[in-house]
């Protein structure tokens, strides 16, 4: 390809080495039965941000729930075009159905089938959308704006040769229904808790019991209720996540539930070690210059505070970073 920005094979050389991020760490290559995937080309540590791209394509919203891709694409420079064209496309049955397939041309095919195999929200990225999937992934992104770039951080130390994946599938779930999420995108999930293997099985059991204490807190609602049963639950499923290896953001929600929860009951002191294990997360996950992270740090600040004071703590004289900062209903 003529514009070395857009060719991959020139990730790790010194040209395609930015500041921002430590793309030089990763390679793409062909995986076995997956295609194409990233992998680390030397050991990575936790909380390195491997990727920070902007988009390649911004869909453009027609609607809430429509987007105009194809228009997205006309207007991409050639170079982009050439570039976006480069990527995995895969139509679903749905995709089919829902863009009447037999009567678009080669082009349009191709362009939707890219966009709907690729898009985070509206946007397609570039090296970002050569991560496969995995239920354990050791990635996780997030859109920074400070840096006003999506960034991909390793959520664990990454050892050399590894494959770099996040995941697809949206909230805990057990086996079936990730499967279920998955099918949109044409493959069977082979990753270690998809694996019908006894050490396969042994992880999916603590999955199966994470989606069901996550279940039992949200019928118990709102999940912040302060009481020792919840506090316990937080507990159980901080360690059951780090058991599966499931260390991103459930896991930071995890903890910010049992540091309202320890709050709320008047316990500051243990409101501030959850909180301490919540800023660590969200570290490695976001990067120290994200806002999120600079809020937490600033709870964490107050919290530190409180506990050392003499006076009587309350929950309200801390200023979370939460949707109901007035307090729970
Ligand atoms: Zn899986």
């Amino acid at each position: 390809m003529a514009n070395c920005e857009y060719d991959i094979a020139k990730l790790s050389s010194p040209s395609g080495h930015t500041l921002l991020d430590a793309r030089h760490l990763i390679e793409v290559r062909e995986t076995l039965g997956k295609g194409l995937g990233i992998f680390s080309r030397e050991k990575i540590p936790r909380g390195t941000r491997i990727v920070a791209e902007s988009p390649l394509l911004k869909a453009t919203a027609v609607s809430s729930h429509v987007v105009n891709v194809q228009a997205a694409f006309n207007n991409l420079p050639p170079p982009k075009q050439r570039a976006y064209l480069s990527l995995h496309g895969h139509a679903s049955e749905t995709l089919k159905k829902e863009n009447d397939w037999e009567s678009l041309p080669d082009l349009n095919r191709r362009v939707l089938a890219i966009y709907f195999a690729n898009h985070w929200g509206r946007d397609v990225f570039w090296i970002a959308s050569r991560f496969n999937h995995s239920c354990i992934p050791n990635i996780h992104n997030a859109y920074n704006p400070t840096i006003q770039k999506e960034t991909f951080h390793s959520i664990r130390d990454i050892e050399p040769d590894e494959e770099l994946t996040v995941s697809y599938v949206s909230g805990m779930c057990v086996r079936a229904e990730r499967q279920a999420q998955l099918n949109k995108w044409g493959f069977q999930c082979k990753c270690p808790a998809c694996q019908d293997t006894p050490d396969g099985n042994k992880i999916e059991q603590q999955l199966t019991r994470l989606a069901m204490l996550r279940q039992e807190l949200e019928m118990a609602a709102p999940v912040s209720l302060p009481s020792k049963k919840n506090l316990d639950t937080h507990r159980k499923m901080a360690a059951l996540m780090h058991s599966t290896g499931l260390v991103g953001k459930y896991l930071n929600n995890c903890y910010l539930d049992a540091a309202l929860c320890s709050a709320i009951m008047g316990n500051v002191q243990m409101a501030m070690l959850w909180t301490e294990k919540e800023v660590e997360v969200d570290g490695y996950c976001l990067g120290q210059d994200h806002p999120d992270y600079q809020k937490e740090v600033g709870v964490l600040r107050q919290l530190r505070s409180a506990a050392k004071s003499k006076k009587p703590f309350h929950y309200t004289h801390i200023k979370w970073v939460l949707d109901w900062d007035e307090g729970p209903d």
